[in-house]
């Protein structure tokens, strides 16, 4: 690891300032489960890190008013246990009890987890693999390489690496907002406007400036949260990243049809990946294993497959199918 330089501020006019004059080297460090590792792969090599993690207004969560205020500072852990959540946004305390482990959820928090940086090994396997994210104008390793992992939505020729985070997939699936703070004051991003796919310019993940700091995250309370699940299909049953993952929420009408759908799709995409076209189908149809199945293989139409992660289209299809038949269930309590 290189040397840099740290600053830790107690209050986030301070910290705006100290990643203000670090200068574009600087970087945000929150929990530091991901941009110490990078730092370690010398793949990140900030000149300065601003720490946030003592700044107390960042870790508040707030469940009582008309939408749910989650700190960007928030632990994972926190989240994910918090009483109201569990509840009401099953599919959000999923997303984050199904990532990573124990340790790193209490360590790790809810606003360093959405700019985490795609787990593509060779991205992450140094200098002698081309690496179009990591190297700009290098190559990319992976198109003609081991795909099992990468994109079936959102690839480009220069990088089909995919997004791996959960939380941010099943915020997208809940129409969530991420408040953000620079020098120039604070402005608000949709999360379906924070990832960027790769294009031509796989390096720029996201439409954070260099000098903005995420303080929350907002969403909206819907009584979808209570019929939501987060289903996730992985390698193995803790630990890993995600093969295919579906975020649904649904609310069902006395009668038994659907009223709200939403669905949203991980590990399949260069970025969270919100499938309308599936929503619709199931909208004031009764929800069964067949329609489940119909929403499913619609929201994987247009996939495209690689060279060994073809298998990923019909896991994911049953991912969606099995997601909505849980969150029926929850739905219809
Ligand atoms: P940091 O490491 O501190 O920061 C991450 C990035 O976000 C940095 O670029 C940093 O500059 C930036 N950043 C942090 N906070 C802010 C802010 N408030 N404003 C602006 N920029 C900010 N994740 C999953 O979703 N699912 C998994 O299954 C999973 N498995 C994992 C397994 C392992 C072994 C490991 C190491 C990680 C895994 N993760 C997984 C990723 C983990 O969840 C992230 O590392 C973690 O959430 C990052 O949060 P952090 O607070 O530690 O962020
Ligand atoms: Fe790099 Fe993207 Fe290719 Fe992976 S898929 S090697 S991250 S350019």
């Amino acid at each position: 690891m290189r040397p840099f330089a740290y600053a830790a501020p107690r209050t986030l006019g301070q910290a705006v300032e100290a990643l203000a004059d670090g200068g574009p080297g600087t970087r945000v460090l929150a929990g530091g489960t991901t941009l110490y590792d990078l730092m370690k792969l010398q793949i990140e090599k900030p000149r300065s890190v601003v720490d946030i993690s003592r700044i107390s207004e960042l870790t508040r969560i707030t469940t009582s008013g008309r939408e749910l205020v989650f700190g960007a500072g928030a632990r994972m852990a926190d989240v994910a246990e918090d009483p109201v959540v569990r509840r009401d946004y099953p599919a959000l305390s999923e997303s984050l009890w199904r990532a990573a482990s124990q340790q790193l959820r209490n360590m790790a928090t809810v606003g360093g987890n959405l700019l985490q940086r795609t787990r593509c090994s060779y991205f992450r396997g140094g200098p002698a693999f081309p690496c179009n994210k990591r190297e700009p104008g290098s190559g990319c390793s992976a198109i003609d390489g081991i795909d099992r992992h990468h994109a079936l939505f959102g690839a480009s020729d220069a990088c089909i690496a995919t997004y791996p985070g959960d939380w941010a997939i099943a915020l997208l699936a809940f129409d969530a907002t991420v408040d953000v703070v620079g020098p120039d004051g604070q402005r608000t991003i949709e999360l379906a406007d924070l990832h960027l796919e790769p294009g031509n310019t796989p390096e720029r993940e996201h439409t954070l400036a260099a000098d903005e700091i995420i303080v929350r995250i907002r969403v909206p309370k819907t009584a979808a949260g209570r019929g939501s699940t987060y289903h996730k299909i992985r390698d193995r049953e803790s630990y890993a990243f995600a093969l295919t993952a579906a975020a649904v929420g649904l609310t069902v009408s006395r009668r038994g049809r659907i009223e709200e759908c939403r669905i949203a799709l991980g590990g399949v995409a260069t970025r969270p990946w919100r499938v309308p076209a599936a929503e619709q189908t199931l909208i004031g149809a009764r929800l069964t294993e067949d329609t489940a199945r119909r929403a499913g293989e619609v929201a994987f139409e247009g996939a495209k497959v690689g060279h060994h992660n073809g298998f990923r289209r019909e896991l994911g299809i049953r991912t969606v199918t099995d997601a909505l038949l849980i969150a029926r269930t929850r739905a219809t309590r």
